[in-house]
């Protein structure tokens, strides 16, 4: 287990489509527990593999006071509803903006065993699985900025 570092922009693989995993095996494992460790040092609520520079469909969400999820080749099968929400990333150091997400999501994934997974996220979980989901296609929040007066620098780092 290890605190790897946080890929941020401009690096190139923010902005790689991840691979299929096809294969749950010891390097995944290790992959995940990474993630974790990362995720937690950070702090964060999410991560997606390509934020430690693994161009992989792996991410981990983990809500204050949640159980922590683990998906692995995750997909959108279901949005609904629309709301603004003010969003930040890693990998985007420094800024927050305002964009649109879904207030519901469902999403079906493979859990770290391997199992398939279905959940369904409301406000806050939908709004991560999103975000996280964006980044394994090589999407950054700011992507969905809709004028430069919804991003903004923080002055102090969150
Ligand atoms: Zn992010």
């Amino acid at each position: 287990m290890a605190v790897l570092k946080i890929r941020t922009l401009p690096d190139p693989v923010l902005r790689r489509k991840a691979k299929k995993v096809t294969k749950i095996d010891g390097s995944i494992q290790k992959l995940i527990d990474d993630m974790i460790d990362t995720m937690h040092a950070a702090p964060g609520v999410g991560l997606a593999a390509p934020q430690i520079g693994v161009s992989l469909r792996v991410a981990v969400i983990e809500l204050p006071g949640e159980e922590l999820i683990t998906l692995i080749n995750p997909a959108i099968i279901k949005k609904q509803g629309e709301r603004i929400v003010a969003e930040a990333c890693l990998s985007v150091p420094g800024y927050q903006g305002e964009i649109k997400r879904a207030v519901t999501v469902k999403v079906k994934a493979q859990d770290r065993q391997g199992r398939e997974i279905r959940l369904k996220g409301e406000e806050l979980l939908a709004h991560a699985l999103e975000h996280e989901l964006d980044h394994l296609n090589g999407i950054l929040y700011i992507d969905h900025i809709e004028s430069p007066d919804k991003l903004w620098k923080l002055t102090q780092q969150l």
